[in-house]
């Protein structure tokens, strides 16, 4: 298998949209498996108190072991709450654990709070040498727009929303796409939708088609060509601690999600190295 493509900057991807179940965690856990099976080192932070895309990954987070939590709300470096993941060597994970629940709140009187995060990404990336950085973070956000997902648009340099391929697919998105505007007016210049995944798409159905055709209508090249079919082998997959690409490499849900990282990171080739520190990765 030909590697992927590195990208042209370290891309710090925050996958997100507020409506719950429409595949922020799935397409997480399968994009970072696939960019780390195709040789980028890849660094995922669970964002929800869930942790669903911890235990996806087969990464403990009960309450006690060091999470995203420690360094959010306590004074951890990302370094010490990382913990390595069975599906590849390249893929690492900062798991959470049900005390993040409680970091909405906790985080309101903390100096920089919305800076949390960014700050924590920053620190961790420059401690490391340019060929031990991440090529790619992605960062699982909670379905809400609270402190936690504003975290991760602060630290983000890009916005993924995959979206569901279901009536009222768009709802909702107004609501998301307007607190990224005040985000990037005020908090971060640099975050913009970069990405749009449409996620569960049932090809039987007319529906599906439909929402397809007015969601590439709105967002335009924004939306990936790729899309991910609903499949059961993605659903069963975390149950066992896995992604589908490791649970079944040859379902239709494990080659759409290897697709869609394949062009998420030829997209990402011709981008140019930001103004931040530790911009570099080789
Ligand atoms: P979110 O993180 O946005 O809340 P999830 O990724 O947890 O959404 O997905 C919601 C549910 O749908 C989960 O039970 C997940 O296993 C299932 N699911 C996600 N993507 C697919 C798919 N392509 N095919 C079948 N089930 C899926
Ligand atoms: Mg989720």
């Amino acid at each position: 298998q030909e590697p992927f493509p590195a990208p042209g900057r370290i891309r710090v991807i925050t996958i997100a949209n507020q409506k719950g179940g429409v595949g922020k965690t799935t397409s997480t856990v399968n994009l970072g498996v696939a960019l780390a099976l195709y040789g980028l080192r890849t660094l995922v932070i669970d964002l929800d108190p869930q942790g669903n895309c911890s235990t996806a990954l087969g990464v403990e987070h009960t309450v006690g072991t060091p999470s995203v939590y420690d360094a959010l709300v306590g004074d951890s470096t990302l370094a010490e709450v990382v913990h390595p993941t069975t599906a590849s060597p390249l893929l690492r994970c900062v798991p959470a654990t049900i005390d993040l629940a409680g970091a909405e709140i906790e985080l309101v009187s903390v100096v920089a709070r919305e800076h949390r995060l960014r700050r924590a990404i920053e620190a961790h990336i420059s401690a490391l040498p340019p060929d031990e950085r991440p090529h790619y973070v992605l960062i699982d956000c909670p379905p809400s727009l609270g402190l936690l997902t504003l975290n991760a648009l602060v630290a983000g340099d890009e916005v993924l929303i995959p979206i569901q391929c279901e009536y009222y697919a768009l709802e909702g998105l107004g609501q998301l796409l307007s607190n990224i505007d005040l985000v990037r007016a005020h908090l971060n210049p640099g975050i913009a939708v970069r990405t749009i995944l449409l996620t569960m798409y049932d090809g039987r159905t007319k529906l599906a088609d439909q929402v397809a055709d007015e969601v590439r209508n709105h967002f335009g090249e924004l939306v990936l060509q790729a899309v991910i079919p609903r499949n059961v082998r993605v659903s069963e997959a975390p149950g066992y601690g896995q992604s589908v690409l490791t649970y079944d490499p040859g379902s239709r849900g494990s080659t759409s999600y290897v697709e869609a990282a394949r062009e998420l990171a030829q997209r990402g080739v011709s981008m140019r190295p930001l103004d931040r520190p530790s911009a570099g990765v080789s």
